[in-house]
Formats: structure tokens, C-alpha cells, sequence
């Protein structure tokens, strides 16, 4: 599934006289397959064979809305946002005055952890809670800046021209004048966006306006002075930290979807079983969030219809267990699934070796 694409309506083959035709008329329900005269009957050939590589829950099922653009098929606030930016409706009204929504939307594809893209956007749509921004709310406070007293705290002040964040950011990497920091928020930011160089230096900037705001907060809440060397030393550290961490998680997640059928394919997966039923199965995967999906298949409703087979299967055995491991512990089973990917047969690996029941301990 490319959740980038936007779903469309399938392509019928002539009219289509059922406008309120629903999915599951299409679907045999007491065999759980596609109706295919039907589908032959109403669309074009290469839609039918679209549809048919679709997975059919079993049983009957009602039409549900799906939401496409996520890899979960929840909706989440990011995503839908996403789509806004990325399909305009074209009755949206005009906007006048600065357009800063390509900065909101560049917000969200920084390098930094979710907490640190959202107080992004929240610098550039005026959310973050300093003088000047809540004087202009009608809230009884000083406008003034605590720190200089030079001028009025603004967003852009804060982070940017009090004298402490000037320093610290002439302190930092990112490369300051002539055309950095402005008096305008804006420039500022997308200078940050679109403007530094290529270099891993150069993204410690969401870090470097987080700390700023801590240091600004504990002058105005603790009267604690930050110097700004100490400001700059804890970006760096943060940065570095999350950049590693990245590091760590690309090498250990294991999963990749195909299309036109959207499936999870796990690299590497270990099963025991034993006992003379065979009911207890502990599972060894080292793709994370195959694991997620199995425990809490209710938040991937993209998922449903394969998940659901899954809890079949589950309910088989007495106990069933599935662990993540990471893949440098799973290197035998991974090179297995990886050289099995790349046949083109059904059947990729048969073991010379008859299975044999382990003895109950
Ligand atoms: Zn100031």
C-alpha cells in the first residue's frame, strides 16, 4: 500500500447502474471470495485483478470507511493534515497575507523526535505562551522580555533576539549572519528549513530553539539563569543521543510492504512448539512492530482482515507468545527469509529433517 497515493474509485467497464453498490455485495459470503462474474460484469479486467489480490476477511462483514493514509489505516491528526497539504481542495478560500503553510507543513518532516516537530509548528503558528503573545490575549502580564528588557517578548524575540539565544546561536554551527537571525519569524524559520547546509551539525536546530524556550522558561518561573554555552551543550548532547538512537532502530526494523496486495513480510521468524498437541507457540520476530500489530490488532485497522487470522490461528493454542528480538540475534533465520524472498515460488525451503515433537518437561 503506497499510503502517499490517494484511494480511488475502481474503474467500471461501461455505466455502472448500482451507485450504492457496497464492497461486501461483492463478496461471496458464505465461501468468503470475490464474486467474480460479478466483478467481470461491472469492472474493467486489470481492476478485477486488482480487486482479487485484495485479502477477504471470512465471514460476513459490513462496510466499514477506511482511512488510507497511514500505515495503521487509523486516522491521526498528522496524517490528515498531510493529505490537506498534499491534495488542496480547490474550494478552499484564498489566503491573504503570508502563506505560512508550506513552513507548517515542513514543520512535521524535520529529523527530531514528535514532541520537538510539533513545538515547531507551534513557534511558527504562534502557540508558545511569551509575553507579548499573551498580552495580545487580554491576559494581564508584562509584555517586556525577563531576560533583557529590551523589547517585548515575542516568539521571535525569545528564540531568537534576546541577547542570550543570539549567543547561543553564534555559538552553535548553524552559520548566523549576514541574514541570520531577522526581526522576522518567518525568514528565521524557513533559514533553518531550506537554507543550512548539508551537514550533521546542521540538525540540532529543533534542539537548540527547545532548549532556548527551557532556559527562557526557568528565568521567567525559577529566576534561573542558563548560560547560553550550557544551553547549546545540552542540544548538542540531545541531538547526538537522538541521532544514534536512529541509528540503532533502522538497523533492527525488518519489514517492507509490496503492492498491489498490502502485507507485512517478516524477515526471520522462530517457532516452537510443543507438547502433544503441539499448543504452546513462542514466536521470535525482529520486525517491533509486527509484534505491536499482534497485541493490539484493534490499532491497525489496515490490518484487519489479516489480523483476524492471525487471532484464528492464536486461539489454536493454549499459549501463544510473540517477542521481538533484534536481527543481529536472528542473523541465521533472516538470511533464510531473505533468500526465500527472492524466489519466485510458493514453496522456498523444505527441511530434509522430519519434525520431531519435543517431550512435555
Ligand atoms: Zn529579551
Amino acid at each position: 500500500m503506497d499510503y502517499r497515493r490517494s484511494p480511488r474509485s475502481a474503474i467500471c467497464a461501461g455505466i455502472n447502474y448500482y451507485p450504492h453498490l457496497m464492497v461486501n455485495q461483492l463478496i461471496n459470503s458464505q465461501s468468503s471470495t470475490w464474486n467474480i462474474p460479478l466483478l467481470k460484469q461491472l469492472f474493467e479486467s486489470a481492476e478485477v485483478t486488482r480487486i482479487t489480490g485484495i485479502t477477504i476477511a471470512t465471514g460476513y462483514k459490513p462496510d466499514t470507511c477506511g482511512w488510507m493514509f497511514t500505515k495503521t489505516g487509523r486516522y491521526t491528526v498528522k496524517s490528515g493534515y498531510s493529505v490537506l497539504q498534499d491534495f488542496p481542495d480547490e474550494e478552499v478560500p484564498l489566503v491573504f497575507g503570508p502563506d505560512v503553510r508550506r513552513l507548517q507543513a515542513h514543520a512535521w518532516k524535520v529529523k527530531c523526535t514528535t514532541k520537538l516537530q510539533h513545538f515547531l509548528w507551534q513557534i511558527i503558528t504562534g502557540c508558545l505562551s511569551v509575553g507579548a503573545r499573551l498580552s495580545s490575549r487580554g491576559i494581564r502580564v508584562d509584555p517586556l522580555c525577563v531576560r533583557c528588557g529590551m523589547g517585548d517578548e515575542t516568539i521571535n524575540h525569545m528564540l531568537f533576539e534576546c541577547p542570550p539565544a543570539r549567543q547561543a546561536w553564534a555559538l552553535s554551527p548553524i552559520p548566523t549572519p549576514p541574514c541570520f537571525p531577522t526581526g522576522a519569524l518567518f525568514s528565521n524559520m524557513a533559514h533553518l528549513f531550506w537554507s543550512l547546509p548539508e551537514a550533521d551539525d546542521m540538525m540540532i536546530y529543533p534542539w537548540l530553539l527547545w532548549f532556548i524556550w527551557k532556559a527562557r522558561n526557568y528565568k521567567v518561573f525559577s529566576n534561573d539563569d542558563h548560560d547560553p554555552r550550557e544551553v547549546l551543550e545540552s542540544a548538542i548532547t540531545e541531538a547526538r543521543a537522538w541521532a544514534s538512537a536512529q541509528t540503532v532502530l533502522n538497523q533492527s526494523g525488518s519489514f517492507r510492504q509490496t503492492t498491489p496486495r498490502s502485507r507485512y513480510r517478516v524477515n526471520g521468524v522462530k517457532l516452537m512448539g510443543r507438547g502433544r498437541r503441539q499448543n504452546v507457540v513462542q514466536g521470535l520476530v525482529d520486525c517491533a512492530e509486527l509484534v505491536k500489530m499482534v497485541a493490539k490488532p484493534e490499532d491497525w485497522p489496515a490490518f484487519e482482515a489479516l489480523l483476524e487470522e492471525v487471532e484464528k490461528c492464536k486461539r489454536k493454542f493454549h499459549v501463544f507468545s510473540l517477542t521481538h528480538i533484534p536481527r543481529t540475534k536472528n542473523t541465521k533465520a533472516d538470511k533464510l527469509a531473505r533468500s526465500a524472498r527472492d524466489q519466485p515460488y510458493d514453496v522456498y525451503y523444505v527441511n530434509s529433517i522430519p519434525p520431531v515433537t519435543l517431550p512435555v518437561p
